[in-house]
């Protein structure tokens, strides 16, 4: 089979490996469709020792597929139709036992995504795959996995109806963000920097879309457009360390802050205690999926709840891995969809 094969930073190469034959336990799929994300551009640079442990290995972690063999002892049979998430928690550990499996101590992580074929581990199959419904395309099916992750943000925050939700972020996740908080009823602004994203933005048609180039203070702004009260919620998806603070910044009284944009290592952000107390804050971050979100998110995307197709700029296959990753890191694509 043909596959995009990570061997440290910097290094992606085209190869050709045998099709993975499925042990007891296992599943192996044929990928119908895969997506690029933020994420294979920043480990393309810099590796991800969590993400992945060993090299080297078939790159790409968002995907959907065709069971094509099945090992000993599963219930799935050939020809289904499936997503799989990119990791299974362990259900052994504190984190499992306590119902945050996002934070197991043991994720096992899947990649392999840019390639024909995948094989997906034991635990994996008995948590982490989803069977679709025939309605389903897979290239919408492959966005279960970064679904899940702002949907767990989602439900940490705890929208309600007619509550003024603001996204820090116009990329992919704060464009999922931006719609799943607006699936809760909830009145949403993204904030974003002028350009080709932000034109895409205001055509996914959320309530406001600020141009944080072009406002003075965004926390102004966002003061503002909520009589002076700030944002019941806000979520943060840059994972820039001035825009957390930005974050607080702009939530109201009571309101709650979901850090969602991870930050590079050793950064700080400074915090008013006196807000943080007495207009008490809640200050919270949100980590990767759990099965339940990704279930949930699989839903949201048959339902018709959510269909992300929009984000989607380009069509690739799978020897153009390289450069859909170079578009992604100039700024230039949202997802790309490759189709092995
Ligand atoms: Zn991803
Ligand atoms: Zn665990």
């Amino acid at each position: 089979m043909r596959a995009m094969v990570f061997h440290g930073p910097g290094d992606l190469r085209a190869e050709e490996l045998p099709v993975p034959v499925p042990g007891p336990g296992e599943v192996v799929l044929k990928i119908d469709a895969a997506l690029t994300c933020g994420t294979d551009v920043k480990t393309l640079r810099r590796g991800h020792p969590v993400m992945i442990p060993k090299i080297p290995t078939v790159f790409g972690h968002e995907f959907a597929g065709t069971v094509s063999a099945v090992g000993a002892g599963v219930a799935l049979r050939e020809g289904d139709r499936v997503v799989a998430a990119n990791s299974a928690p362990c259900a052994a550990c504190a984190s499992c036992r306590g119902g945050r499996p996002n934070l197991c101590e043991d994720l096992l992580f899947v990649n392999g995504a840019y390639g024909e074929f995948i094989a997906l581990p034991p635990r994996l199959v008995s948590l982490n795959v989803v069977p679709l419904a025939p309605s389903l395309p897979a290239a919408r099916a492959a966005f279960a996995e970064p679904l899940a992750c702002a949907l767990l943000a989602i439900e940490r925050a705890r929208i309600e109806a007619g509550q003024t939700v603001v996204v820090l972020g116009h990329g992919p996740f704060g464009c999922l963000l931006g719609m799943l908080a607006r699936s809760c009823g909830a009145r949403v602004m993204v904030v974003g920097k002028a350009g080709w994203r932000f034109d895409r933005l205001k055509r996914l048609g959320f309530a406001c879309c600020l141009d944080a180039t072009a406002a003075g203070s965004v926390v102004e702004e966002i003061r503002g457009l909520t009589g002076g009260r700030g944002a019941d919620v806000v979520i943060e998806a840059t994972g820039r360390p001035e825009v957390w603070e930005q974050a607080v910044d702009a939530v109201g009284r009571g309101g709650t802050v979901v850090f969602f944009g991870g930050c590079a290592p050793g950064t700080s952000i400074r915090l008013d205690t006196r807000r943080a107390h007495y207009e008490e804050l809640a200050l919270l971050g949100a980590f990767h999926h759990t099965p339940g979100t990704i279930r949930r998110a699989v839903e949201a995307l048959e339902s018709g709840v959510l269909a992300p197709d929009s984000l989607i700029t380009h069509r690739m296959r799978l020897d153009e891995v390289g450069r859909a990753l170079e578009l992604m890191a100039r700024g230039e694509a949202l997802k790309v969809l490759i189709e092995p």
